[in-house]
């Protein structure tokens, strides 16, 4: 699947959002795996991707299902891995649900061992690789109601540091983008929205850090909205 003239990148939650911003991002330069549940936002995603180059496969797939991630993605060999999947539940942890806790667990930690465990081996093995995960500000920051969903973004922290410290001498690059607020369906209806990144703004800084020098590591990046929202240059 790999060819030294076009690279092949996996990206989990690529149905929407900054997931479907990244693989747009990427498709000139890399071929692409998607991976979400909803099957038709990710043939819409395909389509759009293929139209700027890119060979694509979608893989339709839920996160908290740690044996299908497994049968679905053992073997695959992406040159990179976007972990970007993600949901938040933002409300005080008395009224939050065992369900939303585990969702939230599942999707935004256990997922990142499961699908990160399938692709590495074989990075290692070849020597090169790059693993982004897709953070947030919450993952320094605290606030009222982020009990699970930032606790979740604090953990990516640690994940993503010490994975990079362990297989950096093997060649693999491990980065962690720290996005603020984004316009995404991560927010309720009827939030202001004015002020937020968009979704193609943290995808520009992930093929940017992709495109760093070999052998250069961009391990963190913090990305913020400028206020007022400026038109994109
Ligand atoms: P989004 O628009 O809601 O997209 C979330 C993506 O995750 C969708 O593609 C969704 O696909 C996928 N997903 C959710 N649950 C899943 C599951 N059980 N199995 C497989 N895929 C699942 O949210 P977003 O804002 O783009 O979020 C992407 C990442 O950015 C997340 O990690 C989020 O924490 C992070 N982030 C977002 C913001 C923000 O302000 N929006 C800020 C900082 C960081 P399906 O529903 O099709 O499965």
């Amino acid at each position: 699947m790999t060819t030294a003239s076009r690279p092949t990148a996996l990206i989990t939650g690529a149905s929407r959002g900054i997931g479907r911003a990244i693989a747009v991002a990427l498709a000139p330069t890399h071929d692409l795996l998607l991976t979400a549940r909803d099957a038709n936002a990710l043939a819409e995603v395909a389509v759009s991707a293929t139209a700027l180059g890119a060979s694509c496969r979608s893989i339709v797939l839920d996160l908290r299902d740690a044996a299908a991630i497994s049968s679905t993605l053992d073997g695959l060999a992406p040159d990179v891995l976007v972990n970007n999947a993600g949901l938040a539940v933002m409300k005080p942890f008395l009224s939050l649900t065992p369900d939303e806790w585990h969702s939230q667990v599942d999707v935004n930690i256990n997922a990142l061992f499961h699908v990160t465990r399938a692709v590495l081996p074989a990075m290692v093995a070849r020597g090169s690789g790059h693993v982004i995960t897709i953070g947030s500000l919450a993952g320094r920051n605290t606030f009222v109601g982020g009990s699970c969903y930032a606790g979740t973004k604090h953990f990516v922290m640690g994940f993503t540091e010490s994975l990079m410290l362990e297989v950096r001498d093997a060649g693999v690059k491990v980065s962690v983008v720290m996005p603020g607020s984004v316009d995404t369906d991560l927010f309720p209806e009827g939030t202001d929205r004015s002020w937020m990144l968009e979704p193609a703004d943290v995808a520009e800084v992930v093929a940017h850090m992709i495109a760093t020098p070999a052998h250069a590591l961009q391990g963190r990046v913090e990305v913020r909205p400028l206020s007022p929202k400026r038109p994109r240059l």
